[in-house]
C-alpha cells in the first residue's frame, strides 16, 4: 500500500504513520524527521532547512523533493510505504507524480486548529522519531522515550508563536493539496480523536477499505 499521510501540524501525522507501519509492515519517510537528522548531523541541507523550520515555513520545494528522490530508492518500499508530511504543496504533489509513483490512498487527519495550539504545547519528540504527549499520549516514564531510553525534549519548532505561522503555512499550502487528490478519488478524511488509540482505530478502518 502507497499511502500519503496528510494533517495540520500536530495532527498525529507521526504517532498514526507509526502504527500503520508496524501493522502493513511498511516503512514511513517522514520528511521532518529527515530534515532534524540533517540538522542534527550538521550538514549543508540540515543548515539551509532549520531557518525555514524555525519560521513555521515549508523548506523549498527543490530541497524536499530531492531527499524523496533519495529516500524512495534507500528504503525498501516495495510492499509499499507511507509518506508522512510529503507533499505539502501542489509542485511536490506534481512532483511525486511525475516520479511515476501510484499512490492508493491520501489520509488526511482532520484537527481543528485550536486543538493544534493546545496539543502543541504539550509535544514531547525523541530523536529515534518517537513522539508523545504530556497528557494524551506519556511515556511509562516522564521525559524518556518508551522505544530507545533517550531523553525526550521539545521541539523548536513547537513554540507558540511559530506554531500559528505553520498553521497559516499549512491553511495556504497544504490544504489545497485536499482538492488535488480529493479529485483524483484518493482522498480519506479521518477526524482526529481524543485518544490517540481512538484515532488509530478509524485509521485502520479507513485502510482496510483501501486494501479490499
Ligand atoms: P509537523 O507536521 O508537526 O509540522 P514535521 O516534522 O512534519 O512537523 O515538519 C516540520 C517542519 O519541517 C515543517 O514545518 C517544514 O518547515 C519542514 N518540512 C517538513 N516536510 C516538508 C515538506 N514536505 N516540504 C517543505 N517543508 C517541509
Ligand atoms: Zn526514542
Amino acid at each position: 500500500m502507497n499511502l500519503i499521510l496528510m494533517g495540520a501540524p500536530g495532527a498525529g501525522k507521526g504517532t498514526q504513520s507509526a502504527k500503520i507501519s508496524e501493522k502493513y509492515q511498511i516503512p514511513a519517510i517522514a520528511t521532518g524527521d529527515i530534515l532534524r537528522a540533517e540538522r542534527k548531523a550538521g550538514t549543508e541541507l540540515g543548515k539551509e532547512a532549520q531557518a525555514y523550520i524555525e519560521a513555521g515555513k515549508l523548506v523549498p520545494d527543490a530541497v524536499v523533493i530531492g531527499i524523496i528522490k533519495k529516500y524512495m530508492v534507500e528504503n525498501n518500499c516495495e510492499n509499499g510505504f507511507i509518506l508522512d508530511g510529503f507533499p505539502r504543496s501542489i509542485p511536490q504533489a506534481e512532483a511525486l507524480e511525475a516520479m511515476g509513483i501510484k499512490i492508493d490512498a491520501v489520509l488526511s487527519i482532520e484537527v481543528p486548529d485550536q486543538k493544534i495550539v493546545d496539543r502543541m504545547s504539550g509535544r514531547r519528540v525523541c530523536s529515534c522519531g518517537a513522539s508523545y504527549h504530556v497528557v494524551y499520549n506519556p511515556p511509562v516514564k516522564a521525559d524518556v522515550c518508551d522505544k530507545c531510553g533517550e531523553a525526550l525534549y521539545i521541539r523548536a519548532d513547537d513554540a507558540a508563536e511559530t506554531v500559528k505561522n505553520r498553521l497559516k503555512t499549512f491553511h495556504n499550502e497544504t490544504e489545497p493539496l485536499k482538492e488535488f487528490y480529493s479529485k483524483k478519488g484518493l482522498l480519506i478524511s479521518v477526524e482526529g480523536q481524543e485518544e490517540v488509540a481512538d484515532t488509530t482505530a478509524l485509521v485502520f478502518k479507513a485502510l482496510s477499505a483501501v486494501e479490499a
